[in-house]
């Protein structure tokens, strides 16, 4: 009697096992977002199992049924596809391949698995389509973003740069010609302060699908930001030379242009133009140039285009007068530090701080760094202001560090010329041991301009700050030509997305495309990342989804004086 009560114990035990074995396995099937297909030798039989219905609307049970499924792909896909299902050679276990479904903008990968038996008879099957659309779209994604700019399709400012790099290497060796045009609509503020950014955007696509009917293999056309768009022309005393183009953009601009939403708009454009070898010797200062030349166009009175001269430069140097202000700011010490908290996305303590610059001017307004710096960066006097920069920062650190034990990170924005100067690393160690600041709590932002130039020696520095135990931050990141691929080899630590990514992560599909891959891949790359700009809560949830490791934005706290991170510090340390 026991013996049988044994028995029957044992059998329901091994169904209950079996049972829970396969709803596991159904488990496993639903969520891994396959469809799979199962032969057996033994029996001949097909038989579909997991998300099939997702991808096909019939079953496939016998060979014949399987006709309907090289119907769902692509002609060129067919054949592989015969080829994948079928494969039995000896030792074959498994093969990949890829195909494009009919009517439908869906990739599958197929593998095929093969299990054989002790004397190599195959006795079961299984074929896995598994939806890859959304990877091969984020490889297209990428490389898309390193040369392009989003909003135009044109070429982005840095690939540009690299371009036109070309064009004067070239006509160094054949003795001819660079021309760089600068355009700007007038008045856009008009436009965009009127009917919206979001018309402003629209004609600044439109134009630029019309400047980009311009190009050929002599003439390239690259969109910078808002709407100052770039060219560059190969051999310029050619037969399209600057003139040339700048009529037919004059024609064009006689007819408004008309937007998706009815409105027709009319602009005029001022252009200024600077060749090599007369204006400058390399691109950015050529670049430079026409622009500081298309200002002048502006400022006679807009609706044209000018030439470079000497003198227009002279004069240009002779009016900033920002320049001299900024001298007097210095002098007079008007500048101030405040610091913008940065925290962990998980668990929202303090990671950090970002040290960012402000300048009272004599009536006690504020005045924007993205104003100021870019002038500082072009006269030089960047390198003095940086020096205070990083004095002011180091020494508040050390005030905090002394009164919480806090374990912070100071990041301080570094410029490509400050980080230039030779004895860059020196002065700064030795600031850090003045005020008794270790290499640890010290981060350096740098944005990839501080990366163009002579690679090796740029490496080199950057590898002996790291060396010391200075963390390197890369800023701004997406905004430049930030190759996902080129990150591989950078001696750096954390990313920070820049705030045009946050921005629309919400509201775009794309932009979430490539967030989630940036995220991703600078993770396996075992670099750190910072959200810059997140600004709702809806953000920052989805940030924390991604995977993102920090936050910093308005949503957990604007720059703001040192007392204010007191405050914060002497809450987190309660
Ligand atoms: P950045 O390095 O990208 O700094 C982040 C900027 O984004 C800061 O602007 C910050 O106030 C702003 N920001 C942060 N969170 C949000 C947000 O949620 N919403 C919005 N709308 N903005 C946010 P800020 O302070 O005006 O600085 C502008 C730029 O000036 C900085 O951009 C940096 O490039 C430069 N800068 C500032 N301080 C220094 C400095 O000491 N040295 C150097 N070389 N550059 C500096
Ligand atoms: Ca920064
Ligand atoms: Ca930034």
């Amino acid at each position: 009697m026991d013996e049988l009560k044994y028995q029957v114990d044992l059998l329901s035990a091994m169904n209950e096992k079996l049972r829970r074995d396969e709803k596991m396995l159904r488990l496993i099937c639903d969520t891994s977002n396959s469809a799979f297909l199962y032969y057996s030798y033994a029996e001949d039989r097909y038989q579909t199992v997991a998300n099939w219905d997702h991808f096909f609307p019939f079953a496939v049970a016998s060979a014949h049924d399987l006709n309907r499924l090289y119907d769902c792909v692509e002609k060129q896909s067919e054949i592989p596809l015969r080829e994948v299902l079928f494969i039995e050679k000896q030792d074959l276990q498994s093969q990949t391949i890829q195909v494009k479904m009919k009517d439908k903008p869906i990739y599958l990968e197929v593998e095929t698995r093969i299990v054989y038996d002790a004397a190599g008879r195959p006795t079961d099957k299984i074929v896995r389509f598994k939806d890859v659309t959304k990877q091969n779209a984020q490889n297209d994604e990428l490389t898309y973003l390193a040369y392009y700019d989003a909003l135009t399709g044109l070429y982005n400012r840095n690939y540009f740069v690299r371009l036109v790099g070309e064009f004067i290497r070239k006509a160094e060796e054949k003795h001819t010609s660079v021309a760089v045009m600068f355009l700007d609509f007038d008045d856009f503020r008009r436009v965009n302060d009127g009917m919206g950014i979001i018309v402003g955007d629209e004609l600044v696509q439109v134009f630029g699908q019309f400047l980009s009917g311009l190009m050929d293999e002599n003439v390239v056309v690259s969109h910078f930001n808002s709407d100052l768009y770039c060219i560059g022309i190969y051999d310029a005393r050619g037969a399209r030379n600057a003139d040339t183009i700048y009529k037919m953009i004059k024609e064009r601009l006689r007819q408004p242009f008309v937007l998706s939403g009815g409105q027709e708009i009319s602009i005029t454009i001022s252009v200024g133009v600077a060749e090599y070898p007369e204006a400058a010797s390399n691109t950015l200062e050529l670049i430079n140039c026409a622009e500081i030349v298309m200002f002048k166009a502006k400022n006679m009175g807009k609706d044209k285009v000018l030439y470079y001269d000497g003198m227009i430069l002279e004069e240009f140097i002779k009016n900033v007068t920002i320049e001299n202000k900024l001298k007097d700011a210095f002098f007079h010490q008007n500048f101030l530090m405040y610091y913008q908290p940065q925290f962990y996305t998980a668990t929202r303590k303090l990671r950090g701080v970002e040290a960012l610059i402000r300048w009272k001017d004599e009536k006690g307004k504020m005045i924007s760094p993205s104003v100021f710096i870019p002038i500082a960066e072009k006269s030089g006097s960047i390198v003095s202001i940086g020096m205070w920069v990083i004095e002011e920062s180091l020494r508040t650190y050390a005030e905090w560090k002394r009164r919480y034990r806090y374990p912070l990170v100071m990041s301080i924005n570094i410029s490509a010329l400050q980080y230039r100067q030779q004895d860059f690393v020196e002065k700064l160690t030795q600031m850090m041991d003045s005020y008794g600041v270790s290499p640890e709590e010290l981060e350096l932002e740098i944005t990839e301009s501080v990366l163009i130039g002579d690679f090796q020696e740029i490496m080199d520095k950057l590898e002996t700050l790291r060396g010391i135990g200075i963390r390197i931050s890369l800023d701004d990141f997406g905004t430049g030509y930030s190759s996902l691929s080129y990150l591989k080899g950078l001696p750096i630590d954390t990313l920070k997305i820049d705030k045009s990514f946050i921005d629309t992560v919400i509201t775009d599909e794309n932009t979430r495309i490539i967030t989630e891959s940036i995220i991703h891949m600078v993770k396996k790359l075992g670099y750190e990342t910072i959200a810059e700009g997140v600004e709702t809560e809806e953000q920052y949830r989805y940030l924390q989804e991604a995977g993102c490791d920090n936050i910093q934005g308005y949503l957990f706290g604007r720059p703001m004086p040192s007392e204010k991170i007191e405050e914060l510090l002497a809450d987190m340390t309660a």
